[in-house]
């Protein structure tokens, strides 16, 4: 079992403040940041991503036959190697951060059948992606997009965002990240609580 997971479950303490933490990040657009001027005559792909800020990446789970039933609207049938489990911090080392400006194609959309052995009872949504850049590029990701999942894992599916020249602006880092800080307050100490 990974290191995540850690946050309280249902019915115990914090149960309800967690996930009201966890929803707020949920409900941050991945259309965000809007389009503006710098957009004019640009062509937006609406498959193509940008990682806004470090991620911290791990060796995922190998995937069976029936998750690639959920992964639509691709033929790809190769394991993913690589899993977003968080924004990355200053103690991640670079052999597992993808960084900020990180291109990414989205492939598929994946659900919960099979992640349920990861976390009973829970639905979990995440998106598939090509990674387009850098030294792990042609290599497959996995991100969180909707579910009980840690709130880091959850933020790191909230900094994959469409490409485009705002993206690009480190303000829309800076801004992201404000966005989630109160949530990030309020849920990430339980889920501390929970892993003692
Ligand atoms: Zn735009």
């Amino acid at each position: 079992m990974s290191a995540r997971f850690k946050h309280p479950q249902y019915g115990e303490p914090g149960w309800d403040t967690w996930l009201a933490a966890r929803l707020d990040i949920e409900r941050l657009p991945v259309e965000w940041p809007a389009c503006d001027e710098r957009c004019s005559g640009v062509p937006h792909d609406p498959d193509l991503r940008l990682i806004l800020a470090d991620l911290e990446i791990e060796r995922t789970h190998r995937r069976g036959g029936e998750w690639w039933d959920y992964a639509r609207k691709t033929e790809i049938e190769r394991d993913p190697e690589w899993e977003s489990v968080r924004a990355a911090t200053t103690q991640t080392p670079a052999e597992a951060r993808l960084p900020r400006l990180t291109r990414l194609r989205r492939l598929a959309a994946t659900d919960r059948e099979w992640s349920v052995i990861l976390n009973p009872g829970t639905p979990v949504f995440e998106d598939l992606y090509e990674i387009l850049d850098g030294p792990l590029a042609g290599g497959m990701l996995v991100a969180v997009e909707f579910g009980a999942i840690d709130i880091g894992a959850g933020l790191a599916g909230k900094l994959i965002v469409q490409d485009h020249p705002p993206a690009r602006d480190p303000l829309a880092t800076e801004h992201r990240l404000a966005e989630a800080a109160p949530a990030l307050d309020r849920g990430l100490p339980l889920e501390k609580d929970a892993a003692d």
